[in-house]
């Protein structure tokens, strides 16, 4: 089996043990990805997120997933892109590593990701990717634990940037 995949989706949609979620830092909703989750998962998702104090960027927090088909919901808010010079890609690098952490820790096997901060953070398509499938890599090497990783990619411009990262990665 493949550990790492990209496909084209929607993350609502995924029966893996956890979904990522690219929240805000106050962890109660958005636009976007966010906005979809809240919906399919139904309101207790947001009584739960109430509780947790927000979260930092480059950080990630755990919930239940409700009425999802994933048991989890990872939420990581990643950094908004504001010129490349304010610790951006270390901060994205982090969203993926401590979202992976925790799905370590609480015993998932399979993870969906989004792609995080390239909607409404206007964070670099490509440059993203890169950093994203470069950052997942390096931590399957380490984690047995964690048998598969699917980038949930929502159209089709996006899935060509995380196929191609993940091609280029593969031909080292
Ligand atoms: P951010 O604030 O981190 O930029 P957005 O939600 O604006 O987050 O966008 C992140 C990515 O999530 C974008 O590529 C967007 O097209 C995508 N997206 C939106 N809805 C979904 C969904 N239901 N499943 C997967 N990806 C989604």
């Amino acid at each position: 089996m493949k550990r790492l995949l990209v496909v084209r989706g929607d993350i609502t949609r995924e029966k893996t043990d956890a979904i990522v979620n690219a929240a805000n830092c106050s962890l109660l909703g958005g636009g976007g990805v966010d906005g979809a989750i809240h919906r399919a998962a139904g309101p207790r998702l947001l009584e739960e997120c109430r509780t947790l104090g927000g979260c930092r960027t480059g950080e990630a927090k755990i919930t239940g997933g409700y009425d999802l088909y994933a048991k989890y919901v990872i939420h990581t808010p990643g950094p908004i892109w504001r010129g490349g010079n304010n610790g951006e890609d270390a901060l994205l690098r982090s969203c993926y590593l401590s979202c992976l952490r925790l799905a370590s820790d609480n015993g998932c096997r399979t993870v969906a990701f989004p792609s995080i901060s390239t909607g409404v953070y206007h964070f670099p398509l490509s440059r993203a990717a890169g950093i994203a499938i470069s950052a997942i890599r390096e931590y399957l090497a380490d984690h047995s634990e964690i048998e598969q990783v699917r980038m949930v990619c929502f159209d089709a411009r996006t899935e060509e940037a995380y196929q191609t990262a993940l091609d280029a990665s593969e031909a080292e």
